[in-house]
């Protein structure tokens, strides 16, 4: 099995350098249009002149980095009950949401300069998905950066159903791009029962990316025991079990040491939202 990881990273790493001219490939396919249509602005070269006190700059044009904004959205997999989740919606409804959604905008504004990912951990509904989606589409339109977004069930099914034999995408096209974008969005971590398999390739997915020194955010619903005292227990809908029992001692170190710890409480908003717009 690492084995077979290991080798899926090598030909992952090739593959990378690739991936910029694919990517226009289908633009063009998809929007056969576009190719025709010239921006009045920079005829269709993509790069402007900026006057300066010092002479005038090269500078990437409007519709380049307009295009590149949407195809880069377009490539992260943002689910469809997600798409619309930006920093501005965010509803704070609790202190330590108002807490989040800052450290959330300063990722955004730091970003790259910093190397330290995000963990939101707490219970369903405070939004912890909500702000996840939204730090990866801040980078994506104001920075350009390549963004992924994975359910950590849905990654675990789809390497999973590569190795079965009529499968049509390989382990290296599921993984590529999960070991290789600027910033990974894991989402609900720990919420596939732990096996050793599971345990083992999602370190390894996650170590490969620490040691490249790349950028993850994780959301999990499981309280981090360590880390918080009991009182806050009862937010939590697992009851027992913790982030550790889900994922493993070695990776919850590991995660400590890639990640800022933001832990958001409060009531479940879309129950909150649900109940409000029953009128009797
Ligand atoms: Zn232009």
């Amino acid at each position: 099995m690492a084995y077979e990881i290991k080798n899926a990273v090598k030909t992952a790493v090739k593959s990378a350098g690739r991936n910029a001219g694919i990517n226009q490939e289908i633009e063009e396919r998809e929007n056969p249009r576009q190719k025709e249509q010239v921006c009045p602005i920079c005829q269709g070269t993509g790069w402007v002149l900026e006057k300066t006190p010092r002479g005038p700059v090269a500078k990437r044009c409007k519709c380049f980095t307009e295009k590149q904004a949407l195809l880069l959205l377009r490539q992260a997999r943002i689910p469809k009950r997600y798409e619309n989740c930006t920093l501005e919606n965010y509803e704070v409804h609790h202190p330590s949401q108002g807490d989040a959604l800052k450290i959330a905008k300063k990722f955004v504004k730091n970003y790259p300069a910093q190397e330290v990912g995000l963990l939101f951990i707490g219970p369903c509904g405070v939004g912890k998905t909500h702000l996840a989606v939204a730090v990866i589409r801040e980078l994506i339109i104001k920075k350009g950066a390549n963004c992924l977004f994975y359910d950590f069930r849905e990654l675990i099914r789809d390497i999973q159903n590569s190795y079965t034999p009529d499968s049509e995408v390989s382990e290296t096209d599921i993984l590529e791009p999960v070991f290789n974008c600027e910033v990974l969005v894991l989402d609900e971590l720990g919420a596939k029962r732990p096996t050793a398999w599971v345990e083992e390739t999602i370190f390894y997915i996650i170590n490969y990316r620490y040691n490249q020194k790349r950028v993850t955010i994780f959301t999990t619903n499981y309280l981090d025991v360590e880390e918080e005292p009991d009182h806050r227990e009862s937010f939590y809908k697992k009851g027992e079990e913790t982030l550790v029992d889900r994922i493993g001692v070695r990776l919850r170190s590991r995660l400590y040491e890639m990640c800022k710890v933001v832990n958001i409480a409060g009531e479940d908003y879309r129950k909150m939202a649900k109940q409000a717009s029953y009128r009797f």
